[in-house]
């Protein structure tokens, strides 16, 4: 698969049981929706293992907003996260997935997981 913002190749990355793509050259991360959602609920320091790309890289990428889903070609949906207002992504209108620019997965992970923690005291 190519990276749906710059074409770069993706590789598959593996964590816990979760299997993302990430852009060799801009580090952004191709997510299943359930994937994305079981990374925010439970996986652990995820996003040190996953996000690794370089976050000035991802910024640029974040400019790009109208790109294909890599696998069905359909023009992606525009998303404001629900819980953080300022991070968009876009997800493909078909289900088929979740792309995350360099640098927003840790902006997503951190939250939940000081909302967790503050629920918790
Ligand atoms: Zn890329
Ligand atoms: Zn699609």
């Amino acid at each position: 698969m190519d990276c749906p913002k710059c074409s770069g190749e993706m590789e598959l990355v593996y964590y816990s049981r979760i299997e993302v793509d990430r852009c060799k050259d801009c580090g952004g991360l191709w997510f299943q929706p359930e994937e994305l959602r079981r990374l925010r609920d439970d996986v652990w320091m995820a996003d040190y293992v996953i996000d690794t790309g370089d976050k000035s890289v991802g910024k640029k990428a974040n400019a790009i907003k109208d790109y294909h889903c890599p696998i069905c070609g359909d023009s992606m949906l525009h998303e404001n996260d629900k819980h953080q207002k300022h991070i968009t992504y876009e997800s493909c209108p078909n289900g088929h997935g979740t792309y995350l620019d360099s640098g927003e997965l840790t902006d997503l992970v951190k939250k939940t997981f000081w909302d967790k923690f503050k629920r918790q005291r």
